[in-house]
């Protein structure tokens, strides 16, 4: 386990990952039934981007660090709810603070929803456990999350999310993205997934979108966004998200915010973006 999202904290994948994170617990956080999110692959939920780690890459420049000028106003509406997380977490933990995945979804959390987050690295899930030992609304799982997933859902609250964000450190993982998401959602058939993947190779998310589009039963999105042309298979030229049984606002917010992130992030003069319906509605 060698991958630290310290070194990666608030860049341009993050910045996808997280927004959209946040519509989705919006949305959830407009009923008031509770709700359960599920982070399979959590890691310490507060990064310091003055920290050496950060520094050493210097990748949060190129992401959060781009954010500050507003952007229309139709997107800016859009893109409250995650300003206004990373402002939330910012006034608690310090200025040059980014939110992770828990630290985000905890600060949608009311008192009857539930937070649970795995992480399988000791010192992290260490560090986890102990930031949010007295929140009785989360959980902290030192555990894999590929297999602690199957466990874990459904909820019994029946409503809810699962982020499945893992480090791509192995192999074939977009295609165990794939593949998991399509048992999962077999088995919780009415959760909000969201599966995470970087685009270097960009055959490889093609190859598991389309498994995805022939094999699931439920609708789904594919949100990508391109920083770069996708010529060297061996650099991060983008980012993408599968939102299985996305909300039904989802595909037509993307669609306003995915330009102007493209606009804004890319490097090298390009930028773009994908947003395609996959499963039956596809
Ligand atoms: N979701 C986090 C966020 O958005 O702030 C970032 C997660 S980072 C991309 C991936 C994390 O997964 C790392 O903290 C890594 O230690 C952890 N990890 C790696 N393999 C894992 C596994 N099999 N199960 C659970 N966590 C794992």
């Amino acid at each position: 386990m060698n991958y630290r999202h310290a070194f990666h904290a608030g860049n341009f994948a993050d910045v996808l990952k997280h927004l959209v994170l946040v519509r989705v617990l919006t949305y959830l956080a407009a009923k008031p039934k509770p709700f359960r999110a599920v982070d399979t692959h959590a890691g310490i939920g507060l990064y310091d981007l003055d920290a050496d780690e950060a520094g050493r890459t210097g990748e949060w420049h190129d992401g959060i660090g781009r954010l500050d000028a507003p952007f229309a106003p139709e997107v800016e509406a859009l893109l409250a709810p995650y300003r206004e997380a990373v402002a939330a977490v910012r006034a608690r933990y310090g200025a040059r603070t980014y939110p992770g995945s828990p630290a985000i979804i905890r600060e949608a959390l009311r008192a009857g929803d539930k937070g649970v987050f795995v992480e399988l690295h000791p010192v992290d899930a260490g560090t986890l456990a102990e930031r949010y030992a007295s929140d009785s609304r989360t959980k902290v799982l030192h555990l894999d999350g590929w297999t602690a997933l199957n466990a874990l859902i459904p909820p019994p609250e029946r409503r809810g999310l699962v982020l499945i964000d893992p480090p791509y450190e192995e192999r074939g993982e977009i295609d165990r993205l794939g593949t998991s998401l399509l048992k999962a959602v077999r088995k919780w058939p009415t959760g909000i997934f969201l599966g995470w993947y970087p685009i270097k190779d960009l055959s490889a998310v093609d190859r598991m979108a389309a498994a995805l589009d022939a094999g699931l039963e439920r609708p789904a999105l594919r949100l990508d966004l391109m920083i770069e042309r996708p010529d060297d298979p061996t650099r991060l030229s983008g980012t993408g998200l599968i939102v299985i049984n996305p909300p039904w606002t989802l595909a037509a917010e993307a669609e306003i915010v995915l330009p102007a992130l493209a606009e804004r992030l890319a490097r090298g003069g390009y930028g773009a973006f994908r947003c395609e319906r996959l499963g039956p509605e596809g």
